[in-house]
């Protein structure tokens, strides 16, 4: 999974089940890219994750999945997800951790925490009018850079 996820350059989290295996393990590692450049890098290994807390009201916030399509055609959607969360789970060493979360490291663990209990963000989706691709939306939506 760290293999996969150090390859796959845009991906920020993946779960046991798009490897094939049935446990409740997320790898999460957000990473700076061309298209987010001042990202604060986040790594951690989720095992049996579950959100016990949520703060505020969902928002439609862009997203897409490593497992939905590849490079420029891969799904991309705007999905309902909370800003700031409380997430309890085991690090890799079987220690029970606590903390919450804000921004992006939410989002990616609303997703990610998803993935373990079956549900992938297409089936959160509200206006199916934006299931796009990556490609549409860099066209449509990011600024132009060069
Ligand atoms: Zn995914």
């Amino acid at each position: 999974m760290y293999y996969t996820l150090e390859k796959k350059r845009y991906g920020v989290g993946l779960a046991a089940p798009q490897v094939g295996k049935s446990l409740a393990i997320s790898v999460i590692d957000i990473k700076a890219t061309p298209t987010r450049p001042h990202l604060k890098p986040f790594g951690a290994t989720i095992i049996n994750p579950a959100i016990v807390e949520t703060f505020g009201k969902r928002t439609g916030l862009w997203e897409g999945c490593i497992s939905c399509g590849v490079g420029n055609d891969t799904l991309y959607a705007k999905v309902l997800r909370y800003k700031k969360i409380r997430v309890r789970w085991q690090d890799e060493r079987a220690h029970q951790r606590e903390a919450v979360f804000e921004g992006i490291i939410a989002h990616v663990l609303q997703h990610e925490i998803d993935h373990l209990n079956g549900v992938l963000f297409v089936d959160r989706v509200r206006d199916n009018k934006t299931m796009i691709t990556i490609g549409e939306y860099k066209k449509h939506y990011l600024p132009k850079t060069r």
